[in-house]
């Protein structure tokens, strides 16, 4: 893409919008790609099993229990620093924590384990996080001593995390990325809670979190499916955060479809599947499932852009289960029960994702649709990004997304070097939005314009 000449890019673009197949990956991020490896997934997760429980109140040995697991993942990010050039740094974010009445009976001490592979531009303050949760459990949730192996719920997640640290931290982005490993899920989201309002006390500029929990299995033995070729990203349409405060505007211009987190999902399947061949990312329009919870939500409701990553067809007989064979049937979450090509490209998906934003320019500025006048054409503008022109980087424009109002994605996409556009589609009948782009052609999370003038 970088030596073509303007009009062999406004014919590659025309050509994308006639056939919505055309990929344009960016080698950079398609090499990283290329890196997630199976061999190297299936390694942490065994490693991760091996420690027999990784309940949140095991008891602190040197080789089984939480503790040795959380000191093992901290050992791995260690590691992996030494190949950063000292732009990877880890550390375990710890507190304790007084027995709640609920799913914590004695005082523990709490964990997250963190890399922070800190971003090369200096004005450039925006994060990215990835997670999986390092605890597991059995039928109780208060049986800290049973085998516990939590392969895939939620080894893969974190193994996920271990091998996007592995692969990113090897080369430098604009922008920061936080590989965490946190715990406490099972006993109610604790380790994401702290993180959540971590996030918000110390006003990170956090845009993303993909949070993965149980994504390496991929055998439904109710409905007799197998299928490694879907995945599926949970978000919330309406903005988890002010609701009320931001309904009378939503209602009135029909938004309920576009908060941030929905807005994410949209990107995390477009660019997952633009870089990783046959995975199809399935949106589905709710939070998470039913009965069912995850560390993605205390962000959600703390005004945090987040979704959750799951694999798409789950076996309950290996969740949340004491190991035993009944009636036949063989219960525990098991390393032997997994899929890790599977795992590797549900990885990769998080990779392109998270690569693709830290290469983007952040969000362009005051994004507004003109609405002082009744026309059937649409003008949008806006401002330049605050992050993404500097000595080694530049935006080289801007895309505007068009979709009509009952369409799940964004349909048509124009391309401009302006920062307005005027587009002979009425705003009334389609949603727009404008992302920033790079020079390799990574685009940032698209705006969606608020009405005003000029
Ligand atoms: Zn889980």
């Amino acid at each position: 893409m970088k030596n073509c000449t303007l009009s062999g890019i406004l014919l590659l673009f025309s050509l994308a919008l006639q056939a919505q197949t055309t990929v344009n990956r960016d080698p950079a991020i398609a090499q990283l790609v290329a890196d997630v490896s199976a061999d190297s997934l299936r390694s942490h997760v065994t490693n991760l099993v091996s420690f027999g429980t990784r309940h949140t109140m095991s008891s602190a040995t040197p080789k089984r229990g939480l503790s040795a697991a959380r000191q093992w993942t901290l050992g791995k990010f260690q590691h992996y620093a030494k190949q950063s050039g000292g732009r990877l740094t880890a550390q375990i974010d710890s507190w304790t924590l007084q027995p709640d009445g609920r799913r914590i009976d004695a005082v523990t001490q709490m964990g997250n384990v963190m890399a922070t592979l800190k971003g090369t531009d200096p004005n450039d303050d925006r994060i990215f996080l990835v997670s999986g949760h390092i605890d597991s459990r059995v039928s109780d949730v208060m049986n800290r001593t049973a085998d516990a192996p939590g392969a895939n719920d939620d080894g893969s997640g974190t193994a996920a995390v271990i091998e996007l640290c592995r692969v990113m931290s090897k080369v430098p982005f604009p922008a920061t990325i936080i590989f965490v490993a946190v715990c406490g899920e099972e006993q109610g989201l604790l380790g994401a809670n702290h993180l959540a309002q971590r996030a918000k006390d110390e006003k990170w500029n956090l845009e993303a979190l993909l949070n993965n929990d149980i994504m390496g299995s991929n055998h439904s033995p109710d409905t007799h499916i197998t299928d490694n070729t879907r995945v599926r990203v949970f978000s919330e349409g309406l903005p988890g955060y002010q609701t009320d405060s931001l309904a009378a505007n939503i209602r009135q211009y029909g938004l309920e479809n576009d908060g941030k987190s929905r807005q994410l999902a949209r990107y995390t399947k477009e660019v997952g599947e633009r870089y990783v061949d046959q995975l199809e990312v399935v949106m589905v329009y709710r939070n998470d499932r039913f009965l069912r919870g995850g560390d993605h939500t205390p962000f959600v409701t703390r005004g945090f852009p987040a979704v959750r990553i799951t694999e798409m067809n789950e076996n309950f007989a290996h969740q949340h289960q004491d190991l035993r064979t009944q009636d036949g049937v063989e219960y525990g979450d098991y390393v032997k029960f997994m899929d890790f090509d599977y795992l590797r490209k549900n990885t990769a998906m998080n990779l392109a994702v998270l690569a693709n934003l830290a290469k983007a320019p952040s969000m362009p500025q005051n994004v507004t649709v003109e609405a002082r006048s009744l026309t059937n054409s649409t003008s949008l503008f806006w401002q330049a990004p605050k992050a993404g022109n500097s000595a080694n980087r530049k935006i080289k424009g801007y895309y505007v997304l068009m979709r009509e109002t009952h369409w799940p994605f964004w349909q048509k996409k124009f391309y401009t070097e302006k920062v307005g556009l005027t587009l002979p589609y009425s705003k009334d009948n389609y949603f727009f939005a404008v992302q920033a782009v790079s020079e390799d052609g990574n685009e940032s999370l698209p705006v969606i314009p608020r009405p005003g003038l000029r």
